[in-house]
């Protein structure tokens, strides 16, 4: 059944069909690095197209203006994810290499979450703000604001979860009456298509309001990024390829909403009576996704004072996490996602160990499972925050951690870094955890073990982790523009 939903199609204006002339590129499983099927690869041509469908479908349908069509639309959609979450999750373990366990929650079924939340949004939203009446300069005029999309969205997602990135970028839009090309990673084609398959099978959503582009060629994505028929560009991806996409925007003045990479600091204080929290949050949290999350709290900001008791804790819970097959129920660290980004993860252990740093567990591939890229789960200690494994972004199973002398101290080097997307804070006084998080520049900060992850918790970074925020009700107003009334009275 699920070998029907690996289809090697796209969505154009309403139709699921093939890429011109029927190109396709194959798609590789992380656990076995085999081939598993093949996805549809799009030309210039089918990008060209599905840009012009959705821009006919903003300028000539009533979907930008007809909030209650658009509700009812993202409900339905809402009701074909929940009736077909045993197909996503297979496609999800297949294509993403995701453990079965974070199918049940961030992977697959948390980010159902958004239909609901933004539906009841886009139901209740003032989308009309009266200013009242007022002496203008051209005399006394009643004014009022009213709110309306943005226009046409190309949304771009990365591969390391992508029914949560593709729903973020996709929901909040339609909800906001815009209309979208969706360009997913090249590693993760089939999830993109699923969701193509269900808006064209299952929903009213009208041609062209959606279409779903999978390429092979990452660069594709530059294609809708230099096009003047988008009118806002919704990226997730990695801070190099975000500088790429903020200077092609410039060119058209697009409007861009960027969510990029994070290194985020786990500050443990030195109140805590032990470390087991700390460690549990710090391991379990990064296996979820084999340590490529872009919020993940990777480097560990560990009291000097008691650094080699923390330390020690963070290993033993390593001991928890051994490799393993991501279909599996019990398997808490799946694989990468490819042969190259284990590759990455070699580099970056190797300049550690270059640089004086010390591995104190993992480091190395596993002997089994073989054939898939697996890395084990990896603690490297006595890491200066000047090192490259503690400034730049690994996306792999990988925790540094740092020595702090005091508050200051750990302040200082959680903000001393190029990114500020998350991080943590915990320390048995509350006070004292709560004023060192407030000091952090990120977008979201975890006091003593406090999820918040959300669809109504805004999400995004300070410095080069982004620009907007995605998710919440600041997500849904990403894609609103004001627009201003005046008449006389
Ligand atoms: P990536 O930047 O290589 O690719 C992201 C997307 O951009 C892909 O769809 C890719 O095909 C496309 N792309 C590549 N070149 C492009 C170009 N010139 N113009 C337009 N699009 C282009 O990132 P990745 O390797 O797929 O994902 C990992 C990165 O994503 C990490 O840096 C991670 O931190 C980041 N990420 C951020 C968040 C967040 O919300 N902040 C979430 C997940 C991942």
């Amino acid at each position: 059944m699920v070998a029907d939903w690996r289809a090697e199609r796209l969505l154009i204006d309403g139709n699921l069909q093939p890429a011109a002339n029927k190109r396709t590129y194959p798609n590789v499983s992380p656990s076995s690095g085999r081939t598993i099927g093949v996805a549809a690869d799009a030309s210039p041509a089918d990008i060209d197209r599905a840009i012009g469908a959705a821009r006919s479908a903003f300028d000539n349908s009533s979907w930008s203006t007809d909030s209650r069509f658009r509700v009812k639309c993202i409900r339905q959609l809402h009701d074909a994810l929940t009736a077909h979450v045993a197909e996503l999750t297979e496609l999800t373990i297949a294509e993403v290499g995701a453990t079965r366990s974070a199918c049940g929650s961030i992977q697959v079924v948390s980010p159902m979450a958004f239909l609901p939340y933004y539906a009841d949004l886009a139901e209740s939203y003032e989308w009309t703000t009266p200013l009242g009446e007022a002496d203008t300069l051209g005399g006394r005029a009643s004014r009022w604001i009213e709110r309306v999309p943005v226009g046409v969205v190309a949304a771009i997602t990365p591969w390391n979860v992508p029914n949560q990135i593709n729903l973020a970028k996709i929901i909040p839009a339609l909800a906001a009456g815009c209309t979208v090309v969706l360009k997913p990673a090249p590693q993760t084609p089939w999830t993109g298509l699923a969701l193509g398959r269900l808006i064209a099978e299952h929903t009213d959503i009208p041609a062209g309001v959606v279409n779903i582009v999978t390429c092979s060629d990452p660069a594709a994505g530059a294609i809708l990024t230099a096009d003047p028929r988008i009118d806002m560009i919704s990226f997730t991806g990695s801070t190099n390829t975000g500088k790429k996409v903020m200077r092609a925007a410039a060119e058209n003045i697009t409007k861009v909403f960027l969510e990029l990479g994070g290194k985020s600091a786990l500050i443990a204080i030195d109140d805590l009576i032990d470390f087991s929290e700390v460690a549990a949050t710090a391991v379990f949290g990064t296996a979820t996704v084999c340590g490529q999350g872009c919020a993940l709290t990777t480097r560990l900001l560990l009291p000097r004072s008691r650094y080699n008791e923390a330390v020690e804790a963070i290993a033993g819970m390593m001991q928890h996490t051994p490799p393993g097959d991501p279909d599996d129920p019990s398997t808490m660290l799946g694989p990468l996602i490819s042969a190259a980004q284990l590759d990455r993860v070699e580099r970056h252990v190797a300049s550690a160990r270059a640089d004086g740093a010390r591995i104190v567990c993992g480091g190395r591939r596993p002997g089994s499972p073989s054939g898939g890229f697996f890395y084990e789960q990896t603690l490297i200690a006595d890491v200066d925050n000047r090192m490259a494994v503690a400034r730049e972004e690994i996306f792999g199973p990988v925790l540094v951690a740092i020595p702090y002398d005091d508050d200051n101290d750990a302040v200082s080097i959680a903000n001393d870094s190029p990114y500020g997307l998350s991080g943590a804070v915990f320390g048995d006084d509350e006070s004292r955890a709560l004023e060192v998080a407030r000091r952090i520049r990120t977008g979201t900060m975890s006091v003593n073990g406090g999820v918040w992850y959300g669809p109504d918790v805004p999400f995004g970074g300070f410095k080069h982790s982004g620009v907007g925020r995605e998710m919440g009700r600041a997500g849904f107003e990403e894609h609103l523009e004001s627009k201003a009334f005046a008449k006389p009275v």
